[in-house]
């Protein structure tokens, strides 16, 4: 016969399959010596056992448990059932993967109309003894006997009005004997039965309950929610109870091993005497810090503040622990890594290393990346009291204050004015980059993670919230709401773009610190990380920011964005509107000094690393005015027939506008292909970097550019750039008379471009994914469109586990870069691979790019540093070997 009983000793940490998380937990800490009240686990094979036979207890399991409930009642010095020293124990649930709240407990069992009376001579306190005894009848009856809650919920209220009191705790002993005598008149009336007053009838009656919970409709939903096997079954717990509510000598408390807020290694906690665990939670007495219970029972401090030590030495993490004392004996009752601030999680890995507690790859591996990233911008201050009006998706992290404002012009025009402004809008386009730039944070209504506003933001290291659907903009009233709540322009509203949390009014901030635990655990990361990190940068400032988060390297300079600065856009609109060759050459002459400025600026700032520089990708029509905008202007002009003159210039661009609309313009007309149909654009682009390459070798610095081709599909396309740009580098190189090195590559953003990868890279020196443009193109999903319409959809039916926008789709998109990857070194062994889309700052697309072997990821600046430990969290679990102190 299977055993289906383990008494804790008998169980350990690695059994959570057999015994449950919760089973294991006790088996572990009971086998490290630790006080924990006995009791024994009933396996999850009993409960998959219970409902083979259809639904009925194992044969023997009772014998099996009656054996085991004598051993416990030794180590526990109580009797079940006894009258003069009865045990009374808890009955819990525990499956192997938790599930808070979803099944059922029952505690106090073994309470009778005789041992209630023992229970109550034993404590000298018959009130705390009928306390004991009505809340077991509830929990049982509610559990076990399906009578609803509310109905005794009812009596309690009616009992608390007779004796004209607001708590619980206030009842007398007359009143709580009022209680249960009306709770067993409602079993009896329910069930046509009297409650069951034999202890081993309530404990069979309880464990059946509890594997009957395994399939109660919350739990089934939440095991389809998280994907758990429904045929895992759960454990039963059954544990001897202790009190802390049996004097003064006894009480009850929670703490924590460390500062959950700050890190620092101090117990962290509070606990109450004469109490149980439910008086902490009700919040009628105030809890005293732990510190304080070494006045109280400096013995029990010491003894509790050692077994804080060993636990945290054992599960080589911070801990929450739960602890209760009976009459001067001290229990824990659980413990488990305790949650905790992305301040407190950096100093406790660090610490925890330094103290000699872990290595440091464990210490990397106890902070969660994504938690970086909140401690490199401002934060809401915990103590502020918030007026939180909506939700959105937390887009980039930070938090800002300021006026709202719904125009990036005006954004501009207010910032200038010295006020700080919040911009608003449905949603942002390039078109609104300069109002980006002026406001402290961002918020839209549409949007996802990885909208315009989200990119942009995240990039510039400014807060954004985006998709707040709740909120409704009305741009001609200049004014939006929420509900009922009516914003106007000017007033005052704050975004948390780690939460995505709308708040009404200002609100206090705390600047960010960067803590030299933080600097010291990055530095770790660096010692065991295979990739490196590079930046997407577009101009010297956001370059030197990416240094100092320690990027070694740009991986993506989008030149497009410099093409909409105010002083260049003007050129840039002369290029496309040009209808000559020399007309277009005249427009470039004026941009080719320019962008060199911007590459000089660049190479300078990241001087000795590569700078990945790629040639214009976006359509052209992304810099020309609207068509519905030219269509008002020009119509406006007709009817005053003011000025015909401006009135012709706007009907030209009107009708370039309408010839160069595009009904797909992401699968358009951009790309390489603007490089194949005017090559006089990209030649200029390859003129000014070599010109700013050479300018600053001359003046004695290490430059090392990288020229990008974006969208190719063909090895022609990139044959005949590669041409190009040798030709012009060489000219360029002899002219100045300089030599230095650079390289040619492409992105790898198209679907034909990673299967023919092996033709490509047999004219490129590097590869790097643009997986933005390939999840759009390998799923056939617009991303604007998507994010906005059907993928929530997706999402929620769990037909995409996840954003693929977000993380890597590893199944289809990271198939495709799997092939490109083999391809490409297949032809070219030393072929350096690298990723630029936005899924490089992204933890569990780093951990895929270095398995698939990239050598770089990409990722905006104020990322670099999550990415960084991210990249050392997947050598560290790759190599199996997380080192020795
Ligand atoms: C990409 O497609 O992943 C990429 C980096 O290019 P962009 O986002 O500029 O299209
Ligand atoms: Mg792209």
């Amino acid at each position: 016969m299977n055993k289906f009983v383990y008494l804790f000793k008998e169980g350990r940490a690695d059994m959570k399959a057999l015994l449950g998380g919760k089973g294991a937990n006790l088996a572990e800490m009971t086998n490290i010596g630790l006080p924990v009240p006995p009791g024994m686990t009933i396996t999850t094979e009993a409960c998959t056992e219970y409902y083979r036979l259809g639904r009925k207890l194992p044969e023997g399991l009772m014998d099996e448990i009656k054996r085991n409930l004598s051993v416990v009642e030794q180590q526990a010095e109580k009797k079940f059932g006894d009258l003069k020293n009865p045990l009374l124990v808890s009955v819990r649930s525990g499956a192997m993967f938790s599930m808070p709240g979803m099944m059922d407990t029952i505690l106090n069992l073994g309470l009778n109309e005789d041992t209630v009376q023992s229970v109550a001579k034993n404590t000298g306190n018959l009130r705390f003894a009928y306390d004991a005894y009505r809340r077991f009848i509830q929990m049982f009856s509610d559990v076990v006997l399906e009578i609803p809650k509310y109905e005794f919920e009812d009596i309690l209220h009616r009992q608390k009005d007779v004796q004209g009191v607001k708590y619980d705790q206030e009842l007398t002993p007359e009143s709580l004997r009022k209680i249960i005598d009306s709770y067993k008149e409602l079993v009896q009336a329910k069930t046509s039965n009297v409650f069951p007053e034999n202890p081993l009838d309530q404990l069979a009656m309880a464990i059946e309950a509890v594997f009957r919970s395994w399939n109660n409709d919350r739990a089934i939903v939440y095991r389809n929610l998280n994907k758990i096997d429904h045929d895992l079954g759960t454990a039963v717990n059954i544990q001897s109870m202790v009190f802390g509510n049996m004097g003064n000598d006894s009480g009850t408390g929670v703490a924590f091993t460390r500062n959950p807020s700050t890190g620092e290694n101090l117990l962290y906690g509070e606990f109450l005497t004469n109490a149980q665990g439910e008086d902490v939670v009700a919040g009628i007495r105030t809890p005293r810090p732990i510190a304080q219970l070494n006045d109280e029972m400096p013995v029990l401090y010491t003894e509790f503040s050692r077994i804080a030590r060993l636990l945290e030495s054992h599960y080589k993490n911070m801990q929450d622990i739960e602890f209760t004392i009976e009459r001067g004996r001290l229990y824990i009752l659980q413990t488990r890594n305790g949650k905790r601030t992305a301040q407190a999680s950096v100093r406790v890995a660090f610490e925890m290393a330094q103290e000699g507690l872990i290595t440091k790859q464990q210490a990397l591996l106890l902070v969660e990346p994504s938690q970086l990233d909140q401690l490199l911008h401002r934060q809401i201050d915990s103590n502020a009291t918030l007026n939180v009006a909506a939700k959105g998706l937390p887009a980039s992290p930070g938090a800002a204050s300021g006026e709202v404002v719904f125009d990036a012009d005006e954004a501009e025009r207010m910032d200038k004015a010295g006020k700080k402004v919040l911009l608003v809008r449905t949603e942002t386009t390039p078109d609104d980059i300069h109002g980006i730039v002026a406001a402290q944070g961002i918020l839209t209504s549409r949007g996802g993670m990885t909208s315009h506003a989200a990119v942009v933001a995240r990039g510039m290291g400014k807060p954004c919230v985006c998709g707040c659907e709740a909120i409704r903009i009305d741009y001609a009233k200049q004014e939006f709401n929420i509900g009922t709540i009516v914003i106007k322009k000017g007033e005052l509203v704050s975004i948390d773009g780690s939460t995505g949390r709308v708040i009404l009014g200002e609100v206090p901030m705390k600047d960010p610190e960067i803590s030299k635990e933080y600097t010291s655990l990055l530095g770790w990361a660096d010692e065991f990380k295979r990739l490196g990190i590079r930046a997407n940068a577009d101009t010297p400032e956001d370059a030197k920011k990416a240094r100092e988060f320690g990027a070694i390297g740009i991986g993506l300079v989008r030149t497009e964005h410099m093409f909409m600065q105010q002083d260049r856009l003007p050129y840039v609109q002369q290029m496309i509107l040009a209808e000559t060759l020399e007309d277009r050459q005249k427009a470039l002459a004026h941009l080719l000094p320019m962008q060199e400025g911007d590459f000089y600026g660049i190479l300078q700032a990241m001087e000795g690393f590569p700078v990945t520089i790629r040639l214009l990708d976006p359509p052209l029509h992304e810099f020309l005015p609207s068509l519905e905008e030219l269509l008002v202007e020009t119509t406006e002009l007709r009817i005053t027939e003011k000025n015909p003159k401006l009135l012709e210039e706007k009907l030209m661009l009107l009708k370039k506008v309408r010839a160069l609309h595009e009904f797909n313009p992401m699968l358009g007309h951009r790309g390489c292909r603007l490089g194949i149909t005017f090559p006089e654009i990209y030649e200029m682009q390859m003129q000014a970097i070599f010109n700013a390459a050479a300018r600053l070798t001359k003046e004695g610095y290490k430059v090392l550019p990288e020229v990008e081709i974006p969208l190719t599909i063909d090895v022609n396309e990139m044959k005949f750039f590669r041409e190009k740009i040798e030709v012009i580098a060489a000219t360029t190189m002899k002219a100045a008379n300089v030599t230095f090195h650079y390289s040619i590559g492409t992105m790898i953003e198209m679907p034909r471009a990673a299967l023919l990868a092996e033709e490509l890279a047999e004219f490129c020196d590097f590869f790097s994914f643009g997986t933005n443009d390939l999840t759009q193109t390998t799923l056939g999903f617009s991303r604007d469109d998507a994010e906005g319409k059907f993928l929530p959809h997706y999402l929620e039916r769990k037909i995409l586990k996840e954003n693929p926008f977000v993380a890597i789709d590893q199944k289809g998109v990271g198939k495709l870069m799997r092939i490109a990857v083999e391809g490409g070194r297949k032809v070219r062994p030393g072929l350096e691979i690298g990723i630029c889309g936005e899924h490089g700052g992204e933890p569990s697309s780093v951990r895929f790019c270095h398995e698939i072997g990239l050598n770089f990821v990409s990722c905006s600046p104020y990322r670099v540093p999550l990415a960084r430990l991210a990249a050392a969290q997947a050598a560290i679990s790759d190599s199996e070997n997380i080192g020795t102190r």
